[in-house]
């Protein structure tokens, strides 16, 4: 099996994430996350909410419905398509891309052109081998239904950041009118994919985490740090360099200090996660891939089965949506510096949730000599903080243990209570859902009110007092760390 296939077995096995609407046939595109997965993708959120907060970002949530008006003026309506074939015998639909050989991906094609290239090469559908195929544009974009007042359409969003960019006003007054600001929201992002594959790889419906950093185009608030580790950068001219963010700034290779230092951040911030440095690079768009509203853009890549596929993508996004909906609309999305009047320009890390869980799966999955899987998540991340288990139910172990679990567990730290089957066995199902540290109340707990600690890397024991245990909620696992590197 493939890694993501392995992963999207023991997910399913586990309870990480399933197909949706099974019982009803199921409809591609749509995934379920279980009790595993959603604490797991809610910690992912958390870190990178954090880690945004912490350098002053400012929160918002908007709707995810919003009338047509809105993806006229972005651009969405008319440009945000993939250029798809379709096949008039068995009705199959994929990305054009799909027929292009590795090393012609990068070349620009549109409808007409891409129609004479699949004749001149008599392509053929790649379902029922026909030649039978026409290439269209397909719109990325989900309607719904018409607003009876104003008798428009609404959507559902395709990205979260036009709801930061329509009320940049209303946002830059509540940041004291002082740029730069960082905005950030996470929420659904709705696209009607053409062929959604691999689980969470590719989806209709799923989490993103945008970041939006409005700059005075005068000024350079962000730049890389000199002290930060090399990151692996593959540029539009097909070079690969292992360079820290600042030298790839100082060299040009990445143009604008501000998107090398977000490069930096997302580097940070992923490997922080669980994603391994190793199989990570940062990939410079092609012209031909860049999206409409985009003037340079650096994918982060996590490799899985041989692939790159793109986890985070980091646009300059420049002054395109302030000025497109500033015209539009007829509200100013000017900024005023004394007598200077200014649009601020915009760099955009796109986090995709999803996707990072799918790379966190990956890169943390180990087999063992004996061919257990282990889930190697970091602390802070795994889905569970700690096991909490009795020998035996009897004797009034259980009791001290599901006391223990109801002071020691909290949504910060979810915590699992389990009784059932051998010790070994209890281990084994906690290794495979990652969790970190396994707690262990037996016969001596009860005279010296110790309780054994397993921790899931090493398979170390310890015995620590309970007091000290729960003398520390929130910080319980760096204690825990703490205590095993002793
Ligand atoms: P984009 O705005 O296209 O750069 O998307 C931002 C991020 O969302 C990407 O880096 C992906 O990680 C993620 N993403 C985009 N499309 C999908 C999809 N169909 N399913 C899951 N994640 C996606």
């Amino acid at each position: 099996m493939s890694e993501v296939q392995d992963i999207i077995e023991l997910a399913k096995r586990r309870g990480f994430f399933w197909p949706s609407y099974s019982i009803y046939g199921g409809v591609s595109g749509f995934y379920t996350y279980g009790p595993l997965g959603s604490l797991l993708k809610r910690n992912v959120i958390r870190s990178w909410a954090d880690a945004y907060l912490s350098i002053g970002a400012i929160m918002v949530e908007s709707p995810v419905v919003s009338p047509e008006s809105v993806f006229r003026a972005s651009g969405h309506l008319e440009r945000f398509n993939d250029l798809i074939y379709e096949c008039s015998r068995c009705g199959n639909r994929q990305k054009f891309e799909s027929l292009l050989k590795e090393e012609e991906k990068g070349r620009e094609f549109d409808q007409e052109s891409a129609q004479g290239y699949v004749r001149e090469r008599k392509l053929q559908c790649s379902s029922c081998r026909s030649d039978r195929i026409t290439v269209k544009e397909y719109s990325l974009m989900f309607p719904l239904g018409k607003n009876d007042k104003a008798e428009e359409r609404l959507y559902l969003r395709p990205e979260t950041a036009q709801g930061i960019f329509l009320d940049f006003q209303l946002l830059l007054n509540q940041n004291r009118g002082k740029l730069p600001m960082i905005v950030i929201q996470t929420g659904g992002g709705f696209r009607n994919e053409v062929a959604p594959r691999n689980a969470l790889v590719r989806l209709r419906e799923f989490s993103m985490g945008e970041v939006e950093v409005f700059i005075d185009p005068e000024t350079e608030p962000f730049r890389p740090d000199a002290s930060y580790g090399e990151v692996h950068f593959l540029d539009n001219k097909g070079k690969v360099e292992m360079l820290s963010p600042f030298d790839a700034s100082g060299k040009g290779v990445v143009r604008d200090p501000a998107m090398a230092y977000f490069i930096q951040r997302t580097h940070m911030l992923l490997v922080s996660l669980g994603v391994d440095p190793e199989r990570l690079r940062f990939r410079q768009h092609l012209k031909s891939e860049l999206a409409h509203y985009s003037s340079d853009c650096w994918d982060a890549e996590a490799l899985m089965d041989g692939d790159w596929l793109e986890i985070v993508g980091i646009a300059d996004r420049g002054t395109y949506d302030l000025k497109r909906h500033g015209d539009v609309s007829g509200t100013s999305m000017e900024v005023r510096d004394g007598e200077r009047k200014f649009i601020p320009r915009v760099i955009e890390p796109a986090h995709g949730i999803d996707r990072i869980v799918m790379a966190i799966m990956a890169h943390s999955r180990k087999v063992t000599g004996r061919g257990y899987v282990v889930m190697s998540f970091r602390n802070g991340v795994a889905p569970y903080h700690v096991g909490i288990f009795p020998l035996f139910k009897k004797d009034g172990l259980a009791e001290i243990a599901r006391e223990l679990y109801r002071n020691y567990s909290s949504i910060d730290a979810a915590c699992i209570y389990d009784e059932s089957g051998s010790i070994g066995k209890r281990y084994a199902r906690q290794d495979e859902a990652g969790t970190p540290y396994c707690i262990t109340v037996d016969y001596e707990t009860r005279n010296d009110k110790a309780v054994t600690v397993r921790e899931r890397d090493t398979g170390k024991q310890v015995r620590i007092s309970i007091e000290e245990l729960t003398s520390v909620p929130i910080l319980q696992n760096a204690k825990l760390a703490e205590k095993f590197s002793q």
